[in-house]
């Protein structure tokens, strides 16, 4: 159901600048730029760096680039501007030490001045007892006292969320439906760090809330961090926005996506020359599929059919096949120009001359019926360039008597116009085969071996085409011994 122009949809990508675009980052922009679209809501942008440490250099301008090429153009963030600024988390520190100052006064946080040997200790014991790690909650009962005097001598302090010990939490989901979390297994988190940053947890919900967002759209690894956010929105007395976890990403084997099992940077399928609308194209269907059994989406179709409710549940496999499948398809189904002028980087990178146009559009036509990418196609595309090379069980073969005789008849023949039809070729083969009784692949192998430097691909009437008859017989010549 389209509500034309909901105001009130309101939703985020929240990346880490981390350095590249994972897969799985652009499938939670995709999921959120087409929810906001098909409900005339607002896509917003918001860069997560509070954990500087993790922070890389040139990361957000990249980020950027790489949600511009694939068409996932955002309404408010960096850049860009909007009412609900800055978009950038290390420019709004202020705000999370008022709102961290807000918790203490009203006790739902304290300091903690354990130092990160105690820590360390701590978690090293609980490993030790086979329990997962978590503060032991020392510092929760300080005296007002204790924790001014501490202050006042400089002791290193994080601010921790003061986490209830009983009761469960139970919250709905969106796609995991309703969801109950036993309050004991949450830690105490930290919210402020010593060097005066927020983590994530409460950055993330102070901005959620302040930016009016009204669905937090995010990957299901941060399902286990619901309890801890929900205690905050009610700790500030703020509302809850509706909760949408997308399904895991799953290697073939159905472990968790990994760099280890392939590439998971969507600059490098970019890079590769995987069409921008593939790749959206089969992110989208990463966990959502459409009304029907339907495969192949545009984007501007996506944001008309996508919804929520059509999110599964189970995990998705990447499938690389499926990619590549998908690929090739586009590849063949879109225009030659398009794939042309989009190709012509790998060409130039090959140092090979597209400056013949008309020549370059016939290569391409013929050449992209091979790859599923762009970078394949200069591989099948090169032997119409410059000379072709024959190994030496290929020279053997184009030397043979009747090679040698196919070639004459085609020099002969070519000389007689500049230029031939298609049809015109195909006389001639006709007329070569009952001129020189040889036929089948004994006639065809060395004459493709001559003008194309392989026994199989494109038929001779287009390998003639493409070259020109001067080229053509120029091939054949060299084959002559
Ligand atoms: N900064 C978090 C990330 O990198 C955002 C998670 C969220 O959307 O809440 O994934």
């Amino acid at each position: 159901m389209t509500i034309a122009g909901n105001k009130d949809v309101r939703v985020r990508f929240a990346p880490s600048p981390t350095g590249y675009l994972h897969v799985g980052g652009l499938r939670t922009a995709l999921f959120n730029y087409l929810f906001a679209r098909q409900q005339g809501g607002t896509f917003i942008l918001r860069i997560e760096d509070t954990d500087q440490k993790r922070c890389v250099e040139g990361a957000l301008d990249n980020l950027i680039s790489t949600l511009n090429r694939e068409g996932l153009h955002y309404d408010e963030g960096p850049e860009k501007g909007g009412d609900y600024g800055p978009y950038i988390q290390s420019e709004r520190t202020e705000i999370y030490r008022k709102q961290a100052e807000e918790l203490l006064a009203k006790g739902h946080a304290y300091h903690c001045f354990c130092s990160e040997e105690r820590l360390e200790e701590l978690r090293e014991m609980q490993r030790r007892l086979r329990k997962p790690p978590m503060y032991d909650g020392k510092c929760r009962t300080l005296s007002s006292e204790e924790v001014s005097r501490n202050l006042h001598d400089g002791i290193p302090s994080v601010i921790r969320l003061k986490y209830p010990k009983e009761g469960r939490v139970v919250f709905d989901d969106v796609v995991r439906g309703r969801v109950a979390v036993e309050n004991d297994i949450i830690d105490d988190q930290v919210l402020i760090k010593s060097d005066g940053f927020p983590t994530y947890h409460l950055a993330n919900v102070v901005d959620d809330h302040l930016m009016k967002i009204s669905h937090v759209i995010r990957g299901e690894e941060w399902l286990s961090s619901v309890p801890k956010h929900i205690y905050l929105y009610q700790a500030f007395g703020w509302e809850l926005p509706v909760f949408v976890h997308l399904p895991l990403l799953l290697n073939p084997d159905r472990s968790k996506l990994s760099k280890r099992q392939g590439d998971v940077a969507v600059e490098s399928y970019l890079e590769k020359g995987y069409l921008p609308e593939v790749i959206i194209n089969f992110i989208a269907l990463l966990g959502w599929h459409g009304p029907d059994d339907r495969e192949l989406y545009t984007l501007e179709e996506l944001e008309k059919v996508f919804t929520l409710d059509r999110i599964n549940k189970a995990g998705a496999v990447f499938d690389i096949e499926k990619l590549n499948w998908m690929g090739g398809i586009y590849i063949r189904k879109s225009d030659v120009a398009y794939i042309a002028d989009r190709a012509k980087p790998y060409f130039e990178a090959a140092g090979i001359d597209t400056g013949d146009r008309e020549k370059y559009l016939k290569v391409i036509a013929v050449a992209r019926e091979y790859v599923f990418c762009l970078s394949r196609i200069v591989d099948h595309a090169r032997m119409f360039y410059g000379d072709v090379d024959l190994t030496d069980e290929q020279t053997k073969l184009a030397g043979e008597e009747s090679a040698q005789r196919i070639y004459a008849f085609w020099m002969e023949a070519l000389k007689k116009r500049k230029t031939w039809t298609k049809d015109e070729v195909n006389e001639l083969i006709q007329q070569g085969i009952a001129t020189l009784g040889v036929k089948g692949k004994n006639f065809y192998f060395p004459l493709r071996l001559a003008l194309f430097g392989n026994t199989h691909g494109p038929d001779i009437p287009t390998l003639i085409d493409i070259l020109g008859t001067d080229e053509a017989i120029r091939r054949m010549e060299a084959c002559i011994v």
